[in-house]
């Protein structure tokens, strides 16, 4: 049996879950909201997915626009078994009472606070503990990237502190109202809230974090500093560890990528998802190993890397995989994603 999905809220985040859901061969995409008529909305209904209608517009402005509607948020909501919740930051938590009301399991994103759900989620960091969840919260593009990270690290050497400059886009290509468009913007919140959001998936992990906003739509970048409880041989056993596992894609000197530029280059070269990069993305020469100190850099695609979490947060909930590592291997086999 197929698990029943919707994804509520159609933007950035929800059309590429609703993609990817849509390949899974354990799983049922049923619908999407769209609050108003809008391209988005058009693509949806060319792709074959069943629209209905979230907010307060009626049917009647879509009809006018030509597309077609399913019913209404709450219609959909009856028909599944859980709903991926993509609507903006703080839109999620109003909508958990709507989920609640019709008795819905729902997967949140990282703009909603940790207690939106009964915990928060990353494949790679956390999923034994998710298991048969009502609730989860898939953290944020960032944290993801932190915590994908750490869990790698860890195991193999020990994390005694680790310090991490979050170098931020400032905003998604497809947006017109955010910034800068010149200028660093720091943020002032010292350390930021990037560090605590890890410990929801590694609550004892001792990490800083600080932010700066830049003018720069692609990804953002991490500065890692990592004072390790046992030192590696060298960077090359680091880089080992991070290729060995899922979802890190380590890019060598000569392919001659040389920041962020030429890796959204890369993905649309490859043509995953919406010309996506799911990885958290390192370089070899970005990667020192000195005694017990590990530094090392990476990119995050901010508008894809939290979809496969967001699959693999569903079959955590209904325990449609025996582990992390094979749920994550079926989502991304079923992506088109690399395995390790
Ligand atoms: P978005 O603005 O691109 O998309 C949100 C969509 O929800 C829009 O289509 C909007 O019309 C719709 N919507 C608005 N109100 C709604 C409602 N009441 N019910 C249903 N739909 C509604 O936003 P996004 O970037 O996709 O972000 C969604 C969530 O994912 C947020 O929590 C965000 O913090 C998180 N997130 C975003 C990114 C990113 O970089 N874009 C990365 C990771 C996590």
């Amino acid at each position: 049996m197929r698990v029943r999905v919707a994804i509520n809220g159609f933007g950035t985040i929800g059309k590429r879950v609703a993609d990817a859901v849509a390949k899974q061969p354990d799983m049922e995409l049923v619908g999407v909201t769209k609050t108003r008529p809008s391209f988005e909305a058009t693509r949806a209904a060319e792709k074959g997915y069943k629209l209905y209608v979230a907010g307060s517009s009626g049917a009647a402005e879509f009809e006018k626009a030509g597309l077609p509607v399913a019913g209404t948020l709450d219609d959909l909501l009856h028909q599944v078994d859980v709903v991926v919740d993509a609507a903006p930051e703080k839109v999620g938590k109003e909508n958990r009472k709507l989920y609640d009301a019709a008795g819905v399991r729902a997967i949140f994103q990282g703009g909603e606070k940790a207690d939106v759900a009964e915990a928060s989620f990353n494949a790679l960091g956390n999923y034994a503990t998710c298991v048969g969840k009502r609730t989860l919260r898939v953290v944020s593009c960032n944290t993801t990237g932190l915590a994908r990270a750490a869990s790698v690290i860890s195991p193999a050497w020990g994390i005694d502190h680790w310090e991490a400059t979050l170098v931020r886009r400032a905003s998604d290509p497809a947006e017109t109202k955010r910034g800068p468009i010149n200028g660093i913007l720091p943020t002032f919140l010292l350390p930021s809230h990037h560090g605590p959001d890890v410990r929801t998936i590694f609550p004892s992990l001792s990490i800083a974090t600080t932010a700066v906003v830049v003018p720069t739509t692609l990804m953002h970048v991490h500065v890692n500093h990592v004072r390790l409880q046992r030192a590696p041989a060298n960077a090359a056993e680091v880089l080992t560890a991070f290729r060995d596992t899922p979802r890190f894609h380590v890019f060598a000197p000569w392919e001659h990528v040389d920041g962020t530029p030429q890796v959204m280059e890369y993905a649309r070269d490859r043509g995953i998802g919406f010309n996506d990069m799911m990885e958290n993305v390192l370089w070899e020469e970005g990667v020192r190993v000195d005694e017990k100190d590990l530094y090392f850099f990476q990119a995050i695609h901010q508008e894809s890397i939290v979809v496969p979490e967001n699959v693999d947060a569903i079959r955590a909930m209904f325990q449609l995989a025996k582990d992390a590592r094979d749920s994550i291997a079926k989502t991304d086999q079923a992506i088109g994603l690399p395995a390790p």
